[in-house]
């Protein structure tokens, strides 16, 4: 991601657009004898766009409706040497074709999955320079971020004109964490509606679900995005809500919630939330 990259498509804010998306192999991967070896690297992890949303200025908040996610009907998994946390121990790898059907992922004979469709990708320009798709930060990015699912909202930050919006790499199923560094990888239609929320100045992609409020925040180690993402959302409560440093501490430190996005990527990333109910009633 970066802002030398062309836009495919521009749109006004407030409009609703249809993202078509490669697995996170671009296709690559055909069949279980496959060797990982053959696979071109280069072209892993893409994702589609960039779109230019027209009214999209720094300083203001990219406001993302994930309203649809439509998988195919076979996803790959894959265990790759020195990827995710037993990479070491991967000496031969191994892919793993995994058919969907309906709302299941028939893992095998036995272990059918029930599915919980998200966006793994999803980011714009960066402040500077060029980050690969596969890396997250403050733009977005790969967050692999189990609950960037339909129904819910993510706002991303803007640090150029338009913005320059990406997504890919969804998952049919993904578990908290992505420990072996693939969910079930699988091509996708996402709808989502954009708007540009004025004025929105924030730091970090935050992530609005039916219930809670997210801080969705990328660091070298679990520690420093834990600290991150709440001193992201204390600081929300502060600026916002008008509470004083200690008392968002503590009230965070009673309410909070952190949960493990993924910590492999080759950051990590967490998120950190409160409650909707709790913020309607400070
Ligand atoms: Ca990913
Ligand atoms: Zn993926």
């Amino acid at each position: 991601m970066s802002k030398a990259n062309v836009p495919v498509k521009k749109i006004p804010t407030g409009q609703r657009i249809v993202f078509e998306t490669n697995d996170c192999f671009h296709g690559q991967i055909k069949s279980e004898e496959q060797s990982i070896d053959s696979l071109d690297w280069e072209r892993v992890n893409p994702a589609t766009g960039p779109v230019y949303i027209n009214e999209a200025k720094p300083g203001d908040a990219l406001k993302i409706a994930i309203e649809k996610i439509e998988l195919m009907n076979k996803g790959v998994m894959a265990a790759i040497p020195q990827v995710g946390i037993f990479g070491d121990e991967v000496t031969n790898s191994s892919i793993k074709i995994i058919e969907i059907d309906g709302n299941v992922a028939h893992f095998n004979e036995n272990i059918k999955l029930p599915i919980n469709p998200m966006i793994g990708v999803i980011g714009v320009a960066p402040a500077e320079g060029e980050i690969a798709c596969g890396t997250p930060g403050s733009h977005g990015g790969n967050m692999d971020c189990t609950q960037i699912t339909e129904g819910n909202t993510l706002y991303l930050p803007i640090f150029h004109q338009g913005a320059l919006l990406s997504l890919g790499d969804v998952h049919a199923c993904m578990g908290d964490g992505e420990i072996m560094g693939t969910g079930i990888e699988i091509p996708a239609k996402v709808t989502i509606k954009v708007d540009v929320i004025g004025g929105m100045s924030i730091n970090e992609p935050l992530l609005e679900t039916q219930d809670m409020f997210y801080a969705v925040v990328s660091a070298d180690t679990l520690e420093n995005a834990i600290k991150n993402a709440a001193k992201t959302i204390r600081d929300l409560l502060i600026k916002k809500y008008s509470m004083d440093k200690n008392t968002a501490g503590m009230l965070l430190s009673a309410a909070g919630d952190t949960r493990i996005c993924q910590v492999v990527d080759p950051l990590v990333t967490v998120r950190f939330g409160i409650s909707k109910n709790i913020l309607d009633r400070i």
